[in-house]
């Protein structure tokens, strides 16, 4: 009998049984990790993703397997949980694959890249595509093994001080915008500045940035940005439908039951889905709250768009010509968007366009 089976008929009987769900548990040893996280704890959407893992796996066993979640900066920076995982210093870990694209830059398809998937197709991709499988050959000479953990959906393109409506407006203007996102607006005329979190909002008040991005209505209304850049910009083309992305030591995996295992894969995509809804519940209220409040706002021009998207392909051409492990992802990650776009732009987009007014 396979394992899957068995542990199927394990489960219906126990419930025809009346008997507890900690069996499972109780044959099993008990253990107790850390989690290095990139995030505040008053981000707690995103950091709600490191607690739905924890709690997840925590109910699941019965309490036996126990993984204590650390914000950013607790057990190390933000932006160093990819070498703490790798390294074994923590076992596990909740991170945005992007920050390490440094490292590789094919690492960018683990969580979005601009004019990339959404959601759905991001899903798509990763559990049905051949994505998770090509993520976890580069990750596998790291130590690490990854899942998919939680989803932001299409994010917002920012908050504005003047409005920019033709690419002769985005000419010299200082935007605080990382990753590809920020290589694709450079090519296109922007300063590109690169600030950490806290230090945002001072320069956007002081106007020694223009323009600053970050996340959706929830996240931003929180930071604050409305009270100092008037106009809210969409779509954040540069992050489409991040993946947050959960770690975990190799070493430390091979050391688990493989019931475990299995539990952690499931905590992992309940947390997939329990971020998104998250968001999808609270983002609607913070839209209206910000509109509310006097906020103006704005869709970026076709011709932004057009120009933007040109030069975000551009540049995957030219990283696909200079690294082969970027082109074999590249390559696959393409022809599942071009095949997966007409059928997202049949029922979907026509359903959408008529019933969103
Ligand atoms: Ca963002």
């Amino acid at each position: 009998m396979k394992r899957r089976d068995f542990l199927k008929k394990a489960a219906v009987g126990a419930v025809a049984a009346g008997a507890a769900p900690a069996v499972l548990a109780q044959s099993n040893k008990k253990i107790r990790w850390r989690m290095a996280t990139s995030w505040p704890k008053a981000f707690d959407t995103i950091y709600g993703g490191a607690e739905t893992v924890a709690a997840r796996v925590k109910a699941m066993t019965g309490g036996q397997f126990e993984i204590i979640p650390y914000a950013g900066g607790e057990l190390v920076g933000g932006l160093e949980v990819f070498d703490a995982v790798s390294q074994g210093t923590v076992q596990m870990g909740h991170t945005a694959s992007y920050y390490y694209v440094g490292k590789n830059p094919a690492f960018g398809f683990d969580t979005a890249i601009p004019f990339g998937l959404t959601y759905r197709q991001q899903n798509a991709w990763l559990y049905n595509g051949g994505g998770i499988e090509a993520m976890r050959k580069i990750y596998a000479q790291h130590n690490i093994v990854n899942f998919p953990a939680g989803n932001t959906g299409v994010q917002m393109g920012g908050w504005f001080r003047k409005e920019v409506n033709t690419l002769a407006d985005l000419q010299g203007l200082k935007m605080r915008i990382p990753g590809l996102g920020g290589k694709v607006m450079s090519r296109l005329g922007v300063t590109v500045q690169v600030l950490a979190g806290g230090e945002i909002y001072p320069a956007l008040e002081r106007g020694v940035i223009d323009a600053t991005e970050w996340v959706g209505p929830y996240d931003d209304e929180k930071a604050g940005f409305y009270k100092v850049a008037k106009y809210y910009y969409h779509p954040g083309w540069w992050e489409p439908a991040p993946t947050l992305s959960l770690y975990v030591n190799q070493k430390a995996w091979d050391s688990l039951p493989k019931e475990y295992q299995e539990i952690v894969a499931s905590a992992a995509a309940e947390a997939n889905l329990d971020m998104m809804v998250d968001y999808d519940s609270k983002n609607p209220k913070a839209l209206n709250s910000l509109v509310s409040k006097g906020v103006e706002m704005r869709e970026f021009s076709q011709e932004i768009l057009e120009a933007a998207r040109k030069e975000a392909y551009a540049l995957y051409d030219e990283l696909a010509a200079g690294d082969a492990q970027f082109k074999s992802i590249y390559e696959g990650w393409k022809a599942f968007k071009e095949e997966s776009d007409p059928w997202f732009n049949t029922a979907e987009t026509s359903y959408s366009r008529f019933n969103f007014k």
